[in-house]
């Protein structure tokens, strides 16, 4: 059972990367993605509940019971009713959340949100300083050190370390108080502006990924890293976690968002297959 999955998840990756005039096989050598063959997946998604955390202004997660037990025709049944503000527990942000003519959560393009992965991990520099700001640096030190530059179409995930906190809301966002005057109170490390507009004017990333609530830091007033990153159409996916379990390179991201139409963002079920 287990090499059928393997299998079909092989499959699925040959008809995605693929142009349809080109043989399967074909496009399975010429790909990079040569990342098929996996022996882990890494579940990179916080659950959904009572804990979940959202921005401080955001409706948080609900859950209805409808339904749970023994129906009067003898057999079981249970169903909810849930709701959630878009932007909460591991999400994404579609481009349009901080630009007027970018794609909507169901428009983004699925070649964005699967394929070819790699990792930089400050979570040195970032569990010392709460307000840490990712800097082109931190991009350059990964390539020197993996001799290699990010490569073109792969997914960039930011490792800051800050899952550990998760739920403890004092600890992860640096405040446990709700609505719009507990923003000032955020405290959680981001990609700087700079590092994101060196990003897209000198690679050609198709999404980005990090373990705190925003791309941009807490501290940030004008949210210019969202405004960079999803102006170019790259979606940025937040709150991600187990990030420290990834390799800094060689695995594959498959980002699958609740397709809503017209959406800024939504729930984001995130893995990784490790080889
Ligand atoms: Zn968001």
């Amino acid at each position: 059972m287990k090499a059928i999955k393997f299998f079909l998840v092989i499959t699925m990756f040959v008809l995605i990367g693929c142009n349809t005039n080109q043989k399967p096989l074909e496009a399975h050598e010429n790909s990079n993605m040569n990342t098929f063959q996996f022996s882990e997946i890494v579940d990179l998604t916080h659950d959904f509940s009572k804990e979940t955390i959202y921005w401080v202004t955001a409706k948080e997660f609900e859950l209805d019971v409808v339904a749970h037990g023994e129906t009067e025709h003898g057999f079981f049944y249970a169903a909810n009713n849930f709701t959630t503000a878009e932007h909460g527990g591991t999400h994404i942000d579609a481009p349009i959340h901080f630009a007027e003519d970018g794609q909507t959560v169901d428009e983004i393009p699925v070649e964005n949100l699967v394929g070819h992965a790699i990792k930089i991990d400050v979570s040195k520099k970032a569990l010392k300083d709460r307000d840490y700001l990712i800097s082109i640096d931190d991009f350059l030190n990964w390539e020197k050190r993996e001799n290699m530059q990010i490569p073109d179409g792969c997914i960039v995930l930011l490792e800051t370390g800050f899952s550990r906190f998760y739920p403890n809301k004092l600890k992860y966002l640096g405040t446990e108080m709700r609505g719009p005057e507990a923003v000032k109170d955020l405290h959680f490390p981001g990609l700087s502006p700079e590092a994101a507009e060196w990003l897209v004017k000198n690679r050609n990333i198709h999404s980005i990924g990090i373990d705190t609530p925003s791309i941009d830091y807490g501290q940030s007033e004008k949210f210019k890293t969202h405004v960079i990153l999803l102006g170019e159409n790259i979606p940025a996916f937040e709150n991600l976690t187990n990030v420290d379990q990834l390799p800094s390179k060689g695995f594959t991201i498959i980002a699958l968002p609740m397709k809503i139409k017209g959406g800024s963002g939504g729930p984001l079920r995130i893995i990784a297959l490790v080889k």
